[in-house]
């Protein structure tokens, strides 16, 4: 045997090895240039809870104590966080007062006219006195007076939750799911103060760990005026410490008032994402639910997110015609839309800055830029945010 029939045949393996590589090369051309627009409804996802975090908690806060006004909220607001307050019409609360705190984000539900042993009878009254007093919002969740279920069917057709108070007393989890609650006209509270719990950071953890959601009932604060909020006081230093722990594990915990929980947790659970449209350099999907009763327009923005696949540095997000804020981070786009809230189009806007980069800033007047997500204003040689915030 000669070597010469070898030699060919590894001569043979290394052009058949080229021209497999070469054909491998143009496959993937060719499928980087017809698949990287490709995105389907399995692409885009909703947080279980506002902004990716693991659990969610809802402070609330019962009998309109004057403190509710002058302490509590206050204290929610310098931290960044908004609570529930639960009002007994025939107890004369403040409703100049509680207006404000409408005003300022914070939600104001009933505990029921009279405060009677069962509020049964007291469900609808209750909540049109309420909206006749607080402006601004719908009165849409109730807390039970001395914990008792009142008619779970009236509770249900004017309200979209009804708190109780420690599961446990009625053999229910203390901290629900990432659903909520086993029936919605029975939202589990901890009672907090002197007879109750002051430990809201571990309740909190606990909640985080396990993907769910912790709810607060407190009445008065320790020293404070409490009117006729003077079951189990609370110390306002364990709620500050509470709000505190909160800050430093944003990622972890979302806290919002009881109706704006409930809302999230019945919209994502009933949401549909459909694609419509794909181009080479945007995805035009739509966000819908079709929740049964009509207690509200179930609006609160979802948290959502979709693969940045085609790798786009920068982007543009708008939900019916207007720029909503969004932002890329770890191969993703994040953003936050209103379900039944219009068409979303999430855009490659990578061209817009370059274009807008050149522009000599002194010569322009309301010039668009978005950079990173965000859309900014460019007038008289200042650069404003979407909201006319200056940029410094
Ligand atoms: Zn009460």
């Amino acid at each position: 045997m000669t070597a010469k029939p070898q030699n060919t045949n590894i001569m043979k393996n290394v052009v058949n090895r080229a021209l497999a590589a070469k054909k491998k090369t143009i496959f993937t051309l060719i499928a980087a240039l017809c698949c990287t627009t490709f995105i389907s409804a399995q692409d885009f996802e909703i947080a279980t809870w506002e902004g990716f975090r693991k659990g969610a908690a809802s402070f609330t806060f019962d009998d309109g104590a004057p403190c509710h006004i002058s302490d509590v909220a206050p204290t929610f607001e310098q931290h960044g966080y908004r609570a529930t307050f639960y009002l007994v019409n025939n107890w004369n609360p403040d409703w100049e007062g509680f207006q404000t705190l409408v005003d300022k984000g914070h939600e104001v539900g009933s505990h029921s006219d009279s405060h009677p042993q069962n509020m049964t009878g007291e469900e609808a009254s209750s909540k049109a006195h309420i909206e006749a007093h607080i402006l601004n919002q719908q009165c849409l969740t109730v807390a039970y007076p001395n914990c008792n279920v009142p008619n779970e069917e009236a509770v249900r057709q004017n309200y979209i939750a009804g708190r109780i108070c420690n599961g446990s007393q009625q053999g229910l989890p203390d901290i629900m799911g990432k659903d909520g609650p086993t029936s919605w006209t029975k939202v589990p509270a901890f009672i907090t103060g002197s007879i109750g719990i002051s430990n809201f950071k571990d309740k909190m953890q606990s909640a985080a760990n396990m993907g769910g959601w912790v709810v607060f009932l407190t009445h008065g604060l320790q020293g404070k005026n409490n009117g006729n909020a003077n079951y189990s006081p609370t110390e306002l230093s364990s709620i500050i410490d509470a709000l505190k722990w909160a800050q430093q594990n944003d990622e972890k915990i979302w806290i919002a008032p009881l109706r704006d929980v409930a809302m999230y947790i019945k919209e994502r659970n009933a949401a549909k994402i459909q694609v419509k449209a794909t181009t080479a350099s945007s995805w035009t999907c739509s966000l819908t639910h079709t929740i049964a009763d009509n207690i509200c327009n179930y609006n609160y923005p979802l948290s959502m997110r979709v693969k940045n696949s085609s790798n786009w540095a920068v982007v543009e997000v708008k939900q019916n015609g207007k720029v909503i804020d969004s932002k890329i981070n770890d191969g993703y786009i994040y953003f936050s839309a209103i379900p039944n809230g219009g068409d979303i189009v999430v855009r490659d806007a990578s061209a817009d800055k370059l274009e807008q980069t050149t522009i000599d800033q002194s010569q322009t007047s309301n010039r668009k830029l978005i950079l990173d997500g965000h859309l900014y204003i460019l007038r008289d040689g200042k650069t404003y945010t979407a909201q006319g915030q200056e940029v410094r």
